[in-house]
């Protein structure tokens, strides 16, 4: 275990039906600060008795609480509540999120703000989720009614720990819905902060369950338990596939959002220096800990060659440092285990292509899960670091022919999370875009993310669809509901 103990570390508990608990072992597990390797704080380490409870609580909150009856102008309300406490937190929580996660905290604050217009967005759209009189031709009405699904287990990674939360919890309790919270391993001591404020807004017990755990012992009942109805999984391929599988004995609503390998493309056409910075801002965001990291940089023949010395030259200038300083640009991995996969490609990419730069550990930093920001050059499509994602600052830089050549490497990936296309030529920007098998296109940019757009992949980057309308859809049911006019028997026998 790096670092050393801190005897001040906070000790968490978790929210199961609206009180603080421990783990029924009574164990916990330490939280670490990637910057310096320290443990910052304890949280309960939850195992399937847990879950039970807090699943059970779910249940009881859905079938026989308040929250069943609750209108849908007071589930808005209540969210905009949880929002505005939120907003008056922003500093405390950024703080947390950059320190635990190592991102810098320009970054965590953008997030928190991010979460707090999650939570209103939903707040707004609780009271739009409408049905339908669906036109049979019988002397009868038809209608389409709505309704929450149920229990939802949520299961979210450690790269946008607050933020990834509200995704998940906002269009649910919108819907109607009762949640059980599982964050990462590594990152659980936001959602926990944010849990002390949720009866205050107005959320009665068991409404919302946050419970700290690891994927196997504690994920994994959530997602087998015969109590929850739908789970909404943010992660690793790997994971999803076992997530998917496991939710199959109780035939779960799933939705997936997965990993990708997006490909960021540059044709010679673009604005140049415009292109440069998206190239970076595409790859090296947040340590590149990001679902939608443009890792694949496409490049056009005609200015490859500059094109990398560019990016190269202005990676140099990117600012490593601690995640509370204000200057830094790039923090530190989020744990040892991503380090050392991180580390792990580096080495793997010196063997496949060719380095440009980084390539190591930043080796000014006496502590801490600092990697270089990497850039490698002539990789070919069907290298390790061109097909898996790395999840880390590594980019790896592609020359194509045309347009055509451009849609095939793109397309050429397990993974269609997300793709961004750069040209002053609207029609190709077009016809790149159609062609490209991903379910977030952005042209002449990379990585704007909103809460009124869809969010989610293609292929084995997942299924259904966060943010938007499409997010509170997945915690819906659809009833039929057949009202006879007829007022005579049918007459039939
Ligand atoms: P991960 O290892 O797949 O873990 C994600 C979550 O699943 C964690 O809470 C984890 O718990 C839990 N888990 C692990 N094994 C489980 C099991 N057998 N049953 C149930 N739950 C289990 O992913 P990560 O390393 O935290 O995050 C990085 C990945 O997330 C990347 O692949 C990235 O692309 C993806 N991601 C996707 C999006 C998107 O919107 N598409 C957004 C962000 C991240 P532990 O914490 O204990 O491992
Ligand atoms: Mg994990």
């Amino acid at each position: 275990m790096p670092g050393g103990v801190k005897t001040d570390v906070k000790t968490y508990q978790m929210y199961i039906n609206g009180e603080w608990v421990a783990s029924q072992s009574n164990k916990t597990f330490p939280v670490y600060d990637p910057s310096t390797e320290e443990v910052i704080a304890q949280v309960p380490d939850a195992n399937a008795e847990d879950v039970n409870r807090a699943v059970a609580s779910a249940k009881a909150a859905f079938e026989d609480g308040p929250w069943a009856t609750t209108t849908a102008q007071e589930r808005g309300r209540v969210l905009f509540r949880l929002a505005d406490k939120i907003r008056q937190n922003t500093a405390m929580l950024a703080e947390l999120e950059a320190r635990n996660t190592g991102k810098p905290i320009v970054e965590a604050e953008y997030d928190i703000g991010d979460v707090a217009t999650c939570f209103e967005y939903y707040g707004g759209l609780a009271t739009k989720i409408l049905g339908y009189v669906n036109p049979v031709p019988d002397n009868a009405m038809s209608l389409t009614l709505k309704e929450p699904i149920g229990v939802a287990g949520q299961i979210i990674p450690w790269n946008y720990p607050l933020l990834m939360g509200a995704w998940k919890l906002a269009p649910a309790l919108a819907a109607g819905c009762t949640c059980v919270l599982k964050p990462a391993e590594q990152t659980p001591i936001t959602a926990l902060e944010m849990a002390n404020w949720l009866a205050d807004v107005g959320l009665p017990p068991g409404v919302v369950n946050i419970i700290t755990g690891f994927g196997e012992s504690c994920g994994a009942p959530l997602v087998q338990h015969p109590d929850v109805n739908k789970v909404a999984f943010t992660g690793s391929a790997a994971v999803g596939k076992i997530i998917v599988k496991m939710a199959a004995d109780t035939v779960k609503r799933v939705t997936l959002e997965l990993g990708g390998k997006s490909p960021n493309i540059f044709f010679a056409d673009a604005d140049f220096e415009a292109a440069i910075d998206g190239a970076l801002f595409g790859v090296f965001i947040n340590q590149g800990e990001v679902c939608s990291a443009g890792s694949r940089v496409l490049v056009q023949k005609p200015i490859y060659k500059k094109f990398v010395d560019a990016m190269v030259e202005k990676a140099k200038k990117i600012k490593l440092g601690a995640p509370l300083d204000r200057d830094t640009k790039m923090g530190p991995l989020v744990s040892k285990d991503q380090y050392d996969r991180v580390r792990s490609y580096q080495e793997v990419g010196k063997k496949e292509a060719k380095l440009a730069s980084g390539g190591g550990r930043a080796e000014k930093f006496a502590k801490g899960y600092y990697v270089e920001p990497t850039i490698f050059y002539d990789v070919d499509n069907s290298a390790r670091i061109a097909r898996e994602e790395i999840f880390g600052p590594v980019a790896t830089v592609i020359p194509f022919d045309d347009e055509k050549d451009a849609v095939k490497i793109a397309n050429d990936s397990p993974y269609g999370l997300a793709a961004a296309v750069w040209t002053r030529d609207i029609f190709k920007a077009f016809r790149t875009v159609k062609a490209i098998r991903a379910g977030i296109v952005w042209i002449n940019h990379m990585q704007p993310t909103y809460v009124e757009a869809p969010w989610g992949g293609y292929k084995q980057s997942g299924f259904g669809r966060e943010l938007g309308p499409w997010g509170i859809e997945e915690y819906l049911e659809t009833k039929q509901v057949h009202i006879n006019l007829n007022e005579q028997p049918i007459g039939w026998y």
